[in-house]
């Protein structure tokens, strides 16, 4: 048996891991099934900023996951939480799309104009537009408004190429403003691994992380303290793994080449 499955908790990256795109990773599917099965506390981290939970319910349907929503941590579910943790419900103005404000309302938050608004909240847009970072950039400049991100990515790999991620309005922010946002909440940032680990109410040594990227979710692992599995379904790959081992400090604990190989070991 591999050591991993002695372990009681997974929290599981979702793209690369047990799909890509809007493709499932067939045999990974059946490996997170086997340890639900198992009776394995199961909670899945995605750095997506653009669709709610709700939404991602039926990616996880069409993949063929026996999940429930509440084991689902995107960055919009992640972010209204956080916010509501630690400044109440606010009046929040935001860069993002629909699926992000549905989070954002959902835990309570006032969605106003950017005149109005006590928190910036900039998430990924693929409409984004002059006006919307003009405001934005407004909040930016006032010190006084709480500026906060849902995910720090740069860029997202999909299926016909790089597009541009989060990174691309905290990037234009910094540029025109020189500031950072005051809180990042997806990975490898640890706001998203505590609420995971709050849910399942595991201790960090008691969870393993599993991911495709080394600088995503084995340095969010490592930086809450659990175990850390790369897998070589998604960014990193049997070809570019050197590679990437090379590039970054963080090693991981495990590599496996898919989800699946938990259960190959005989
Ligand atoms: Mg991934």
């Amino acid at each position: 048996m591999h050591p991993l499955l002695e372990m009681k908790g997974f929290i599981l990256d979702v793209d690369g891991v047990i799909g890509r795109g809007d493709k499932p990773i067939p045999q990974a599917v059946k490996a997170v099934n086997r340890l639900i099965e198992m009776g394995k506390k199961v909670v899945f981290v995605s750095n997506n900023s653009t669709r709610s939970r709700k939404i991602y319910m039926q990616r996880f349907k069409d993949f063929g996951v026996n999940a429930k929503e509440d084991q689902m941590f995107l960055t919009t579910y992640v972010t209204a939480t956080y916010i509501k943790q630690n400044y109440g419900k606010a009046k929040i103005f935001t860069t993002g799309e629909p699926g992000l404000v549905e989070e954002l309302k959902l835990a309570g938050h006032q969605i106003v104009d950017y005149r109005d608004a006590d928190i910036l909240v900039v998430g990924s847009n693929r409409q984004i537009s002059f006006e919307i970072l003009t405001k934005a950039l407004r909040m930016c400049l006032d010190q006084d408004k709480t500026y906060i991100a849902t995910n720090p990515d740069k860029i997202f790999p999909s299926e016909d190429g790089p597009v541009p991620g989060t990174g691309m309005i905290i990037g234009a922010l910094y540029w025109m403003t020189d500031r950072m946002p005051d809180c990042i909440c997806g990975k490898p940032e640890k706001v998203i691994m505590e609420q995971a680990l709050d849910y399942l109410q595991l201790k960090a040594d008691e969870v393993v992380v599993v991911g495709d990227q080394i600088d995503v979710d084995v340095v969010a692992g490592k930086r809450v303290g659990a175990k850390t599995l790369l897998v070589l379904s998604g960014v990193t790959t049997e070809e570019n793994l050197d590679r990437m081992i090379e590039k970054f400090d963080e090693k991981p604990d495990f590599i496996l080449r898919d989800l699946s190989e938990l259960f190959d070991t005989l």
